[in-house]
This record gives C-alpha cells, sequence and structure tokens, in this order.
C-alpha cells in the first residue's frame, strides 16, 4: 500500500458536480473522470466510501416552492442520490472496480439495505461501497449523510471534492483577491459561515475527531496526491 496519510475514508461528491457544464443530470463524463480518480486510489489499497448528493436532480426545498408537502419532496431527493449512486457504480465498474451500492431507504431489486457491519466488511475487501438515499431520513443533507457514514465506518477523514482546490475567503473564479485557507478548525467553519458543508455534518465530524478535507477531484490525480499529503487542500479539524 502507498504511504497514505489517511487509509480509510470517505467521499462526498455533490450532486451538482456531476452535471459538470449541463444545467441538469449526470454527465457521463465527469463521472467516468471521478471513477478514474478513485480507481488510482482504490487500487493502491485505499478503502473507500461515497456518499453522493442528489442535487443535479431534485432538493427537497424545490418541493416547497411548487406546494408540494416538503417530506415528499426529501424522499424524491433521497430518490435523486440512488440514481447518482448507480451512475457512479456503473462507471467504477466499467473500469473493474468491484463496488456496493447500500441504500437508506430499501430497494431490494437494484442494491442493498444499508448494514453497517456488511458495509465495514465490503470495505476491508477492497470494494467501494456508495451509500445512497442519505440518511433515508427527510429534513437531512446528505453532507450529514457523509458525516453520519464516516463515524459509523470509522473512517480517519471525510474528502468532500469540489471544483477548487480548497476553501476561499470568497469565490476565487469570481473574486481574484479571494484568500485558500490551508487549515480550518471546525469552529471557524461554523462561524465564518463558509458553507462548505451543513452546519450539522460539521459538528458531527467534529464531536467524533474526523478531519474534514477539501480539495478539488477534478485534475489528474489529485486524489491520490492529497491522500498522500500533497498537493493543495484545506484541512479542517480540531
Ligand atoms: N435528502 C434527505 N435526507 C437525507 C439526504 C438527502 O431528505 O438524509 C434529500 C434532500 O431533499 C436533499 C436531496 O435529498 O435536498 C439531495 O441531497 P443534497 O441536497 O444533500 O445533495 P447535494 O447538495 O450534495 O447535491
Amino acid at each position: 500500500m502507498k504511504k497514505f496519510k489517511w487509509k480509510k475514508v470517505l467521499l462526498k461528491i455533490s450532486g451538482e458536480s456531476l452535471m459538470g457544464d449541463n444545467a441538469f443530470g449526470i454527465n457521463p463524463d465527469i463521472v467516468k473522470s471521478f471513477a478514474k480518480e478513485i480507481s488510482e486510489v482504490v487500487t493502491d489499497g485505499l478503502q473507500i466510501c461515497i456518499v453522493v448528493g442528489g442535487g443535479n436532480i431534485y432538493r427537497g426545498i424545490f418541493s416547497t416552492q411548487n406546494g408540494m408537502d416538503r417530506t415528499t419532496g426529501d424522499y424524491m431527493g433521497m430518490l435523486a442520490t440512488v440514481m447518482n449512486s448507480l451512475a457512479i457504480q456503473n462507471a467504477l465498474e466499467q473500469i473493474g472496480i468491484e463496488t456496493r451500492v447500500q441504500s437508506a431507504l430499501p430497494i431490494s431489486a437494484i442494491c442493498e439495505p444499508y448494514i453497517k457491519r456488511r458495509a465495514i466488511r465490503h470495505m476491508e475487501k477492497g470494494r467501494v461501497v456508495i451509500f445512497a438515499a442519505g440518511t433515508g431520513n427527510p429534513y437531512f443533507t446528505t453532507d450529514t449523510a457523509a458525516a453520519l457514514r464516516a463515524s459509523e465506518m470509522n473512517c480517519e477523514a471525510i474528502i468532500k471534492a469540489t471544483l477548487v482546490d480548497g476553501v476561499y475567503s470568497a469565490d476565487p473564479k469570481k473574486d481574484k483577491n479571494a484568500k485558500k485557507f490551508n487549515q480550518l478548525t471546525y469552529l471557524e467553519v461554523l462561524a465564518k459561515d463558509l458553507k462548505i458543508m451543513d452546519a450539522s455534518s460539521i459538528s458531527l465530524a467534529r464531536e467524533n475527531k474526523i478531519p474534514i478535507i477539501v480539495c478539488s477531484i477534478v485534475e489528474n490525480k489529485n486524489l491520490a496526491k492529497v491522500l498522500l499529503g500533497e498537493g493543495s487542500y484545506t484541512i479542517i479539524s480540531d
């Protein structure tokens, strides 16, 4: 195994990052490139599980704007994460990486239900476990699901994949004076309201002492570099 700084990690991919330049849905080229990044570290022996969002397809909050009840919308959002999970599973398996999708809402025809011990076993066997349907509860987000599953799986870090190489004081694409933070504490993230992940997920990661690494997953082999402690990223810890 390579000398990874964190040997068992949870990767959080937002639904929106799967859209690429499209306005909606899943961009197959982006999914393929993410799968390639993940395969680089799996073949080097890293244990990895994934939580994927659903914002590229549906968010529960949309429902309230359309007169639908919030919980129905949230279940639709959770189903969107199942679609994204299947897309990532397919892309990984096409390049020879073994995977399992486990859903917090049982959908037995297409994936396993979430079973903690089984998920841990899959990871030990080198399979990538993709957790679908968030926490399985309305009013939550997939960020919270990421912190929850990372805690349950005893992951050493949460990797928050973004389109930029870390956390900035402002949007670096719009403001050239934006300053990059190399490290932040959980409390700074909450106090500065930096909106990297939602507040409940930051608090849960803090309680369980799991560092959050914010990095880009769009540059070639960057995920591997970051996990080796190289390259550019922001670390959030105590
Ligand atoms: N969702 C939920 N409970 C969860 C996780 C997700 O109800 O535990 C719903 C919620 O409506 C959310 C949608 O699924 O808006 C998609 O997830 P999220 O917004 O976290 O996706 P991302 O922003 O990462 O693409």
